[in-house]
Parts: C-alpha cells; sequence; structure tokens
C-alpha cells in the first residue's frame, strides 16, 4: 500500500499520540492537530523531528483545508471534568468538528474514523451492550453535552455516507486507559493511581459497586487501525474495548496491590447520571475486524503505573476556561 497522508485531529491527547506514534512508525505521512484544551505538546514532542510527522495548533470547530487520504477524529474532551468545564464548547467540539471533517473527507475522496464511545448507551438497561441497543441517555443532564454531541456526530456520519457517499468508520470506544492520560483528568484509573503513589486517599465516588470493563490503550490503537484498513462495506458502528468487567472496588484493590499503597479509601458522591454498569459485546470486532483485546487489566495497570511513577505532576496544567 502506497504512503498515505493521514490527518489524526486530537492527535496529541491520550489515545491521539500514541495513534500518531503507531502511524509514524509504519511510514505514513501524519498531521496531527489540536487545540492541546486537554493535552500538551510534550506528547508528541519525541515525534517532532520526523520528516513524517507535521504538528497542526488548530481548533476543529472552525475549518481548515488540507489535502488528505485518511482522517481520525479524536478531537473532543474526554473525561468527565474536563468535557463538563465547557459543556456548551464540548457539544460544538463534536457536532462542528464532524461536521468539518466530513466536509474535508468528502472533498478529499478520503476515509474518516471517528471516535464515538460507549456513552452513546448512556445508563444502560441492557447488559452486555450489542450495537443494536439504542442506549439510554438522559439529555438534560450534566454528561449530555458529551453524550449528545457524539450520538449527534453519529448521525452526521451516516448522514454524510448515505447522501455523500463518504466512506466511514465508526468505532464506539469503552473505558481505555494507559500511559499519557492526563493525570488531572479525573478519570478513575488516572485517579487511583495518582491517589495510590502518594500514599492518599482513594476516593470511590459511591459504594464502589458500579463497573466499567478497561481496555489498555495498545489494544484500542490496534482495533482503530484494523477499522480503518477494513474493507468498505465495514463502517460500524463497532464496540471497541475490554469485556473483563471490574467494580471500581475491585480496581481500587488492585490499584492499592500494585502500588504497594498505604492508601486508605474514602466514599464520595456519587456524580449524576454516573452509569452503574457497562461492558461491550464485542462479537461484532471479534467478526469483522478480526480483532480481540489482548492485554489483561493486571499487566496493562502494571505499565501505566509505571508511566506515573516517572512524569513530573507539576508539568501538567489543568483545562483553562479560555477554550
Ligand atoms: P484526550 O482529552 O486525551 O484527547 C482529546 C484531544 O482532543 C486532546 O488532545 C484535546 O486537546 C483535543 N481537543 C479537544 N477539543 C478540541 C478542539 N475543539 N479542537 C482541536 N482539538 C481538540 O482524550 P482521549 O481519551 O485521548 O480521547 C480521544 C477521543 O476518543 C475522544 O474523541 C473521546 O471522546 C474518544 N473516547 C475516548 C475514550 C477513552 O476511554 N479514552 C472512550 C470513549 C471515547
Ligand atoms: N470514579 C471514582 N473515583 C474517582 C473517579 C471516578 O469512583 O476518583 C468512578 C466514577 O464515578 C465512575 C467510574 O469511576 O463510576 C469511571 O469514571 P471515569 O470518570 O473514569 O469514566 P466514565 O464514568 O466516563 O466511564
Amino acid at each position: 500500500m502506497s504512503i498515505q497522508r493521514i490527518l489524526v485531529t486530537g492527535g496529541a491527547g491520550f489515545l491521539g499520540s500514541h495513534l500518531c506514534d503507531r502511524l509514524v512508525s509504519q511510514g505514513q505521512d501524519v498531521i496531527c492537530l489540536d487545540n492541546f484544551f486537554t493535552s500538551q505538546k510534550s506528547n508528541v514532542a519525541h515525534l517532532l523531528n520526523k520528516p513524517n510527522f507535521e504538528l497542526i495548533r488548530h481548533d476543529v470547530t472552525h475549518p481548515i483545508y488540507l489535502e488528505v487520504d485518511q482522517i481520525y477524529n479524536l478531537a473532543c474532551p474526554a473525561a468527565p471534568g474536563h468535557y463538563q468545564y465547557n459543556p456548551i464548547k464540548t457539544m460544538k467540539t463534536s457536532v462542528l468538528g464532524a461536521i468539518n471533517t466530513l466536509g474535508m473527507a468528502k472533498r478529499c475522496g478520503a476515509k474518516i474514523f471517528q471516535a464515538s464511545t460507549s456513552e452513546v448507551y448512556g445508563d444502560p438497561e441492557v447488559h452486555p451492550q450489542p450495537e443494536t441497543y439504542r442506549g439510554a441517555v438522559n439529555t438534560i443532564g450534566p454528561r449530555a453535552c458529551y453524550d449528545e454531541g457524539k450520538r449527534a456526530a453519529e448521525t452526521l456520519f451516516f448522514d454524510y455516507h448515505r447522501r455523500n457517499g463518504v466512506n466511514i468508520r465508526l468505532g464506539r470506544i469503552f473505558n481505555t486507559y494507559g500511559p499519557r492520560m492526563h493525570p488531572f483528568d479525573g478519570r478513575v484509573v488516572s485517579n487511583f493511581i495518582r491517589q495510590a503513589l502518594a500514599n492518599e486517599p482513594i476516593t470511590i465516588f459511591g459504594d464502589g459497586t458500579q463497573s466499567r470493563s478497561f481496555c489498555y490503550v495498545d489494544d484500542l490503537i490496534d482495533a482503530m487501525l484494523a477499522h480503518m484498513n477494513a474493507p468498505d462495506d465495514c463502517t460500524g458502528p463497532i464496540n471497541m474495548g475490554n469485556a473483563d468487567e471490574f467494580s471500581m472496588n475491585e480496581l481500587a484493590e488492585l490499584i492499592v496491590e500494585l502500588t504497594d499503597s498505604k492508601s486508605t479509601i474514602v466514599h464520595a458522591p456519587l456524580p449524576e447520571d454516573d452509569p452503574k454498569q457497562r461492558r461491550p459485546d464485542l462479537t461484532l470486532a471479534k467478526n469483522m475486524l478480526g480483532w480481540q483485546p489482548r492485554v489483561p487489566l493486571r499487566e496493562g495497570l502494571k505499565r501505566t503505573v509505571e508511566y506515573f511513577k516517572a512524569v513530573d505532576l507539576d508539568t501538567f496544567r489543568a483545562p483553562t476556561p479560555n477554550y
């Protein structure tokens, strides 16, 4: 296959930077676009001297004209604390970002992957969640800016596909973790590891019986690449994640063990609309992409703990109100 010109929006973020790493190492011509709302240049600093990597500071809510063969649209704050920080901007990023990148895909004849989310299922009444499940989202709750923004983006992807023949791929990503998560994003894995390493109390929201299924970042990047390179009728939506389900109590216990921490557990109120359980049905991913996650939680957490031990927390800043 010839070298592809590939745009990664949100390319400096947690998932985006790992995706850029993989594409650059494949020899592709990679453009990373980011406004650094929830990330920083340090995530991709090691790529800046590569001849096949280019970094653009830009906001996806504004149009941009580039000539590309493939687009991965990842730009969007993903952690609840980040996306609730400026909820109106979150909705704009999902909707206008989708319109601008889909317009580019249409003009260039490019293939486009959308980073959708398990949040389109809301607080699910069906367990595990197959792609056919239509979800239970509170349209007016604090998570709606993200959930409904991503749902609207899915709609736009399918309308551009049906009306304009755009070659789309829709991946519904479940909780993913690993090195380069923002240490202050408030997500459960980063919070617990940071707290455990500092021997500070671990904050379990609610009684800790709510569950999530955690996917290691390398597995998730494999899924995205497999989807982009799958046959053209493989539009999705396709769930991407790991089907091993854990309660937050179990997660806290495991992280305390792996970090040999002296942390105690404290309970804080459960945030509004916090989903009670979440686990992907991965049948479609296995059948359509021949993909399955490989890294067990214990192993992935060990690698993530090593990353958090090595970073200087003072070099990270929280999102600013300017966005
Ligand atoms: P992240 O916050 O680390 O990355 C998002 C990136 O997008 C950041 O670099 C941020 O600066 C950038 N960004 C935000 N708004 C932007 C804008 N208006 N213009 C340009 N860039 C902008 O989060 P992540 O975990 O890497 O998530 C990446 C994508 O995957 C997101 O779209 C997210 O919704 C999706 N996703 C992630 C998970 C997960 O568990 N990590 C789960 C489901 C979906
Ligand atoms: N959570 C927690 N303590 C924390 C952060 C999160 O108990 O310090 C819980 C949160 O209430 C949720 C789960 O962990 O039930 C996953 O939260 P996260 O923000 O990582 O992702 P999401 O809710 O979007 O799946």
